[in-house]
C-alpha cells in the first residue's frame, strides 16, 4: 500500500486538525498544539536539557500555578524568567485535564521557559506503607523512562522541609488526548491511523517488557496522543518488576476488566508480560471497530464473552487457573471459536490485521505473541515506515534524503532496579528516601520549580484533587 508524501505529516496530524476539538480538550493555543510532543525538546528535558539553559544561575525555585510574576517563594528570580517567556495574554490558564487511577493531572505553564506542561499531583502518599511504596515505585519509573513512546518524568516540584512534606508533583509532557477519547469521538479513524497506533504502543511495550516491568494497566485511556499522533503509554500506578519466580504469588487486582487477560480472569496466581500484550489485542480490536471487544458487567461475563469468541480453550491452556474458573469453563457447553467475526469488525480488519489479532488473543499466554514478535508481523511494517519517516526523534533529514536510525525499536538500557524495595519497612523511611531522591534528582539541572500556593489556580487544583483524593481512598479501602 503506497503512502503519502512521507515529508508531509498533515496525514497524521489531522486527527486532531481543524476547529472541531471541543471543550473537552484542552484547550492549547494553535501555535502551542502545533509543535506539542514534537521537537519542542520537552521530551527531552528529563535526560538533560538543562545545563545549557540555565545553568550557573540562582538555584531558587521558581513557582508554578500562578502565572508570570505570581511567585511567591522566590518572586525575583520568577520575574526575571517570566520576563523572558512569552506574555500572559499568551499563556492559556491551568486547567485540569485528567483523572488517572492514582492522581490528578492538569495542564500548566512551566514559568522557566513559557512551555505547556502536564502537572500531576500524586495524592495520599504517606497514607501507608503501601502506597507510600506504589508511589515510590512510579517516581523511580518515572525518571528512569527514556523512550519516546513512554511517559516520563520532566521534572519533580522541588518538595517542602520534610515535616511538611505531604504532596508529590510531577511534570511530564503535555500530550493532547487519549486513545479512549479518540475512539469514541466522531473523528476517522484510518488504517493509517490503526497501524501508527498500534506500532508505537507495542514500540514503547516492547521497551518496558525489556527492562522486566508489566505495566498491568493498558487501556485506551492510558495511551496518550498528541495532534501528530505520537503516542505515549502512560499511568505506571499499577506497574511492577516482573516476578520471574512463579511460585510467587502477584496480585489479581489489576488491568481494567474489559482489557484483562484470561490467565488473571482464570484465577492464576502468576502471568508475565503476556497481560500486557492481550490488553493491546483488545485495543487494536476496538480502534479497529470502535467499541469494546469484551464488554462485560463481571469477570466470570468477561471471561465467558472471551471463550465465545475463541472457543473453550484446552485444559493445556488452563493449568494454572484455578479450580473454580477450571470448573466453570469445563461445566458449560463446548464451544468452538468464532474468530471469523474479527473480519466484521469492519472494513480495515483485513486478512493481515485479523491474523495478528488472533496472535495476541492467545488464551494460552505461553503461546501469545509477545510484543517483540509482534513488530515483526508485515501488518506493522507501514506503521513503522510511516512512524519514522514523518514522526520519530531518532532518525532525520538531510539534503540527500531521510537518514534513519539503526535500531527502530530500542530496548532499555537494563533492568528497572526493584530490589531496594525489600529494605523498606516504614512510612517515615520510606518518606525520607523519597525526599532525598527528589533533591538529588534536580541537582544540577534546572532552576527547580515549586508550588505557589497564593495562586487562584492553585487553589482550585488543590480542590479537584482533594475531591479526587476521597475517592481514591475509598478504592483503596476496598
Ligand atoms: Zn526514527
Amino acid at each position: 500500500m503506497a503512502f503519502q508524501d512521507p515529508s508531509h505529516s498533515s496525514v497524521c496530524g489531522s486527527l486532531f486538525g481543524g476547529p472541531d476539538l471541543g471543550p473537552k480538550f484542552f484547550c492549547i493555543a494553535a501555535n502551542n498544539a502545533a509543535t506539542a510532543g514534537s521537537s519542542t525538546g520537552l521530551g527531552t528535558a528529563s535526560g538533560s536539557s538543562g545545563p545549557a539553559a540555565l545553568a550557573g544561575g540562582p538555584r531558587h525555585p521558581a513557582a508554578l500555578g500562578g502565572g508570570p510574576g505570581g511567585g511567591a517563594t522566590a518572586p525575583q528570580q520568577h520575574n526575571k524568567l517570566a520576563n523572558e517567556t512569552p506574555s500572559p495574554a499568551d499563556m492559556e490558564p491551568d486547567r485540569p485535564i485528567g483523572y488517572g487511577a492514582f492522581g490528578v493531572v492538569w495542564s500548566v505553564t512551566d514559568p522557566r521557559d513559557g512551555k505547556r506542561v502536564a502537572l500531576k499531583k500524586m495524592p495520599n502518599v504517606f497514607q501507608n506503607l503501601v502506597s507510600c511504596k506504589r508511589v515510590f515505585r512510579e517516581l523511580k519509573m518515572l525518571c528512569f523512562f527514556k523512550h519516546d513512546n513512554v511517559l516520563s518524568a520532566l521534572d519533580i516540584l522541588q518538595p517542602p522541609q520534610i515535616d511538611c512534606f505531604e504532596e508529590i508533583y510531577v511534570i511530564t509532557e503535555l500530550m493532547q488526548s487519549d486513545l479512549h477519547k479518540v475512539i469514541v469521538s466522531p473523528q476517522p479513524l484510518s488504517t493509517d491511523h490503526i497501524k501508527v497506533f498500534l506500532y508505537q504502543i507495542l514500540r514503547g511495550l516492547k521497551y518496558l517488557h525489556s527492562a522486566g516491568i508489566l505495566h498491568r494497566d493498558i487501556k485506551p485511556g492510558n495511551l496518550l496522543v498528541n495532534s501528530n499522533c505520537v503516542l505515549k503509554i502512560c499511568d505506571f500506578g499499577l506497574a511492577r518488576v516482573e516476578e520471574l519466580d512463579e511460585s510467587r504469588h502477584m496480585t489479581q487486582e489489576v488491568v481494567t476488566q474489559y482489557y484483562r487477560a484470561p490467565e488473571i480472569l482464570t484465577g492464576s496466581r502468576h502471568y508475565s508480560s503476556a497481560i500486557d500484550v492481550w490488553s493491546v489485542g483488545c485495543i487494536f480490536a476496538e480502534l479497529l471497530g470502535r467499541r469494546i471487544l469484551f464488554q462485560a458487567q463481571s469477570p466470570i461475563q468477561q471471561l465467558d464473552l472471551i471463550t465465545d469468541l475463541l472457543g473453550t480453550p484446552p485444559l493445556s491452556a488452563m493449568l494454572s487457573a484455578c479450580e473454580g474458573a477450571r470448573a466453570h469453563i469445563l461445566r458449560g457447553p463446548h464451544k468452538p471459536p468464532s474468530l471469523s467475526v474479527l473480519y466484521m469488525l469492519s472494513d480495515g480488519a483485513t486478512h493481515e490485521a485479523v491474523h495478528l489479532l488472533c496472535r495476541m488473543l492467545v488464551f494460552d499466554p505461553c503461546k501469545r505473541i509477545s510484543g517483540r514478535d509482534a513488530l515483526s508481523h508485515p501488518y506493522l511494517d507501514e506503521g513503522r515506515l510511516r512512524y519514522h519517516t514523518c514522526m520519530c526523534r531518532c532518525c532525520f533529514t538531510v539534503a540527500s534524503g531521510r537518514v534513519y536510525t539503526r535500531d527502530f525499536e530500542p530496548v532499555a538500557s537494563g533492568r528497572f532496579d526493584d530490589q531496594y524495595e525489600k529494605t523498606l519497612t516504614s512510612v517515615w523511611q520510606v518518606k525520607e528516601l523519597i525526599h532525598r531522591f527528589i533533591t538529588e534528582h534536580q541537582q544540577g539541572k534546572r532552576v527547580p520549580l515549586c508550588i505557589n500556593p497564593q495562586s487562584a489556580a492553585f487553589k482550585t487544583f488543590i480542590r479537584s484533587t482533594a475531591w479526587h483524593s476521597s475517592k481514591v481512598s475509598k478504592k483503596e479501602e476496598r
